[in-house]
């Protein structure tokens, strides 16, 4: 079996000496654990996060250990009772081609119902993030206006379909023009601004005001740095700001205290929470899987439908997780960002 290990720390953006190619012997199930055969693997922002030394809601990954993530694979022996060769499960099986697991950690899929690359966005983590970062902290309602960056995410899609559905404005900001067509045409935003045309705060403000001529509602936060800075003055009285993550400021380490701008962000953000009683929540979605399955219920047949669009970005090869990983970082995907390791 393969799997790719942190070879060492980065210093700002991860780059290919950060990680490692290995072939380790192939692991042996033992009670209550199966062995996977991993067929694809999510790529996700807060991989970032685990390869600082840094304090955080998880520890981060140890130097020479695998890269953590979930995966959907096949199970190829079995000690458990729950699960029999065959069988499709999620789970977090790493960044690798085989991995055994504890049963109890894997969810058993239905190919039949979706297909399994679901289970790592739509249907997954990011979808959940998406489900219940608008719904329990953004708290929509017809007729308000919502802005969301990383719109063509499997977050920012989420957030900017559910809103859309219950008759609020959407507006997405995205990288390019081609995921602000993407945003409108596929995910059926009314309007998307890319932030790379704009070059300060400002100017993307200006262009935010035109879009929200009533100004912001929501605004779920996926991104900080310039988006932020652009939004915050434009914040309606009550307004919500469910604050999911914050992608502009993760390769600059130490959790974002070094990150340029972040200095300036600070007094104006505070001001305008208190002067607008916003509300502001952070949130870990690992902290509410137990929603898990209402998200399921209300969400799968919205994407059995077609009512929710899905787009997924497919990267071939495990030995390609690496540049696949720092491209999502910096906006390279379009659409959930999946390796396909089998
Ligand atoms: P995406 O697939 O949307 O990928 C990240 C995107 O962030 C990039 O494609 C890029 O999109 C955007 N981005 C990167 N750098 C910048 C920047 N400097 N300014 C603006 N946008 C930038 O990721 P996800 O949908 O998986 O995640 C979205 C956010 O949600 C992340 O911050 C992530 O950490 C967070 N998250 C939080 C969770 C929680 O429990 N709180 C759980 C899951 C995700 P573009 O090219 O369009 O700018």
């Amino acid at each position: 079996m393969q799997q790719i290990v942190l070879a060492s720390r980065p210093d700002g953006a991860p780059s290919h000496d950060n990680f490692r190619l290995e072939s380790a012997d192939m692991p042996t199930p033992g009670d209550g654990e199966v062995l996977v055969e991993v067929h694809y693997m999510s790529l996700d922002p807060y991989m970032r996060g685990r390869m600082d030394d840094a304090k955080s809601y998880a520890a981060p990954v140890p130097i020479g250990g695998k890269m953590e993530g979930g995966s959907a694979g096949k199970v190829i022996a079995s000690n458990a009772p729950n699960l029999k060769e065959g069988d499709m499960v999620f789970g977090p099986f790493g960044w690798a081609t085989h991995a055994v697991a504890d049963a109890k950690m894997c969810r058993k899929l239905d190919p039949e119902q979706a297909p399994i690359t679901t289970s790592l966005g739509v249907l997954g983590m990011p979808g959940l993030t998406g489900w219940h970062g608008l719904m329990a902290y953004g708290k929509p309602k017809a007729g308000e206006t919502l802005v969301v960056a990383a719109a063509t995410g499997p977050v920012g899609s989420m957030v900017g379909q559910l809103a859309k559905s219950l008759g609020l404005r959407v507006v997405g900001v995205a990288g390019g023009a081609d995921k602000c067509k993407t945003a409108v045409e596929h995910f059926g935003f009314d309007a998307c601004l890319d932030h790379r045309a704009y070059d300060d705060a400002k100017s993307l403000r200006e262009a935010l005001k035109a879009e929200c001529p009533k100004g912001i509602d929501i605004y779920f936060e996926n991104v900080g740095g310039k988006v932020l800075e652009a939004v915050i003055p434009l914040m309606r009285p009550f307004g919500r700001i469910p604050i999911c993550g914050m992608i502009a400021w993760y390769n600059a380490g130490g959790l974002g205290e070094n990150a340029g701008g972040a200095g300036l962000t600070a007094p104006k953000l505070w001001r305008t929470i208190l002067v607008n009683f916003l509300s502001v929540n952070g949130f870990i979605i690992s902290n509410h899987w137990d929603r898990f399955p209402e998200f399921i219920n209300e969400v799968a047949p919205k994407v059995a439908s077609g009512e929710i669009a899905v787009q997924e970005d497919i990267t071939e090869g495990l030995e390609n997780a690496p540049q696949a990983f720092m491209d999502l970082l910096t906006g390279g995907n379009t659409g959930k960002a999946i390796v396909k390791v089998v």
